[in-house]
């Protein structure tokens, strides 16, 4: 059971020192209570005091890690019901489900691990596959998961509700943390033992919430940590009321029975590949933690990797890349110079521009806190002496043997500025739009 405020505060110092960035202890224990607070900010908690506070401190919806290596993943964790209140931390997963008799596992299986785009600097992929025991054979069952772990770093979930069957196979893949679907009502003690044993997260399979939260309090009274929840719903407006009133209980009533992240079936609810991306796109936003689908097309999944991106970006922390120089299909003293801003979907979009150009370049990042050109000019931080300081700074000089530089078409106006700033320098106002700039860097000879 949680505790309260006050008794939270009945454990702190008392000494209002205000090290742990609110003004008093009690507005320290109030904001752990909400979940909005760490404990660990506060330095002078005894070890007594720590020990009882651990279950208050701990985020009201317990992150969960499933696979291993490089690909290993933490699912839930979240603190607020809406991203812009702070933000949402570990990304949802998103599963294709594949049958343990299916001939063409593996092959399916690589084409869907080879599933990967670069989209601002980072990697976006399906991580997991749902294999579903079809065959009700164990060493079969063995057989294709650990097919699937050989030729792919797809993460796995291992979906078989019958315990003698889920033991061996989880035995063996325990150091590859699979996920186990699912414990129910009649297999729970069999399935706690095994996912006791084998350290892997186990999903619950409920046929509605209040079975979801009987099924969780046996697991954690038997000393279950890792878990995740399947409500049951299979129709549109109940998974979605079902996902909303989970999250809703675990944030705002502190309701641990019901802190731990879901498990989600858009494959079972339609056969109809669209239908099944929209109900996905719903449950990316609120608030699948794994979303298994039918089988995972690269035009299924893009949209709901980009999805995901948007939701799991912090909304108060623009994306940036870092302040200096970098060089672009291998330039030399001759090559041009262009200059922009830090925010990640700027440097991306131009360097992507510059790239396909061809035209080696030199491309100069300025520092504006992840602000886009007309955003930071506008702020202040992109005028004409802040770039000049910068291009005089940043060490580019030393690598040319010539004095032009290229600026962004949306900043024309601080041209004055920056010739004044770089005496001897030509200014050249490079176009607005980066799809622009192939043509005129193809054009552009030095003055
Ligand atoms: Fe109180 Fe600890 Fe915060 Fe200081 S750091 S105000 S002692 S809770």
């Amino acid at each position: 059971m949680a505790l309260t405020g006050i008794e939270i505060f009945k454990l702190l110092p008392k000494t209002n020192c205000g090290e742990c960035g609110v003004p008093t202890c009690l507005a320290f224990a109030m904001n752990l209570a909400a979940g909005k607070a760490e404990l660990d900010k506060c330095p002078y908690v005894s070890e007594e005091a720590r020990e009882k506070l651990a279950a208050a401190s701990a985020p009201p919806i317990r992150p969960v890690k499933y696979g291993s290596g490089d690909t290993a993943s933490t699912v839930g964790g979240e603190t607020v019901l809406f991203r812009h209140e702070k933000t949402f931390f570990n990304p949802c997963g998103l599963a294709g489900t594949l049958l343990d008799t299916d001939a063409d596992l593996v092959a399916k299986a690589k084409v869907w691990a080879g599933m990967q785009w670069e989209r601002v600097g980072l990697n976006l992929r399906p991580g997991l596959v749902f294999l579903k025991c079809a065959s009700n054979d164990a060493a079969k069952f063995e057989a294709a998961a650990k097919a699937l772990c050989e030729s792919t770093d797809l993460s796995l979930v291992l979906a078989c509700e019958d315990p003698a069957i889920m033991a061996p196979v989880a035995k063996a893949l325990a150091d590859k943390k699979p996920i186990l679907y699912a414990a129910t009502n009649q297999n729970a003690d069999k399935m706690c033992a095994i996912a006791g044993e084998t350290g892997c997260p186990l999903a619950v399979k409920a046929v509605d919430i209040d079975e979801a939260k009987d099924l969780t309090t046996e697991l954690t009274e038997a000393g279950l940590k890792d878990l995740l929840i399947d409500t049951g719903a299979r129709d549109i407006s109940g998974l979605l009321q079902d996902q909303i009133a989970v999250r809703r209980a675990a944030l705002l009533k502190l309701d641990r029975t019901l802190g731990f992240p879901t498990i989600v079936f858009p494959g079972e609810m339609t056969d109809d590949p669209a239908m099944q991306v929209a109900i996905a796109a719903s449950m990316v936003a609120k608030y699948g933690g794994i979303i298994v689908l039918g089988e995972l097309t690269a035009e299924s999944v893009f949209p709901l990797l980009l999805e995901r991106l948007n939701i799991y970006t912090d909304p108060q922390r623009p994306m940036t890349v870092t302040q200096g120089i970098f060089e672009i299909n291998g330039p030399g003293p001759d090559s041009p110079v262009l200059v922009t801003t830090n925010f990640s979907l700027t440097y991306f979009i131009v360097s992507g521009e510059i790239e396909s150009s061809r035209v080696p370049s030199w491309l100069l990042i300025k520092d504006t806190e992840g602000l886009s050109v007309l955003t930071a000019w506008a702020a202040g931080k992109f005028s004409g002496d802040d770039v000049g300081m910068f291009v005089k700074k940043c060490g580019i000089e030393e690598k040319i043997n010539h004095k032009s530089l290229i600026i962004p078409g949306y900043a024309a106006a601080i041209v004055g500025d920056m010739e004044e700033e770089l005496p001897g320098w030509n200014i050249k106002v490079g176009p607005r739009e980066a799809a622009h700039l192939a043509k005129f860097l193809k054009e552009w000879k030095p003055e």
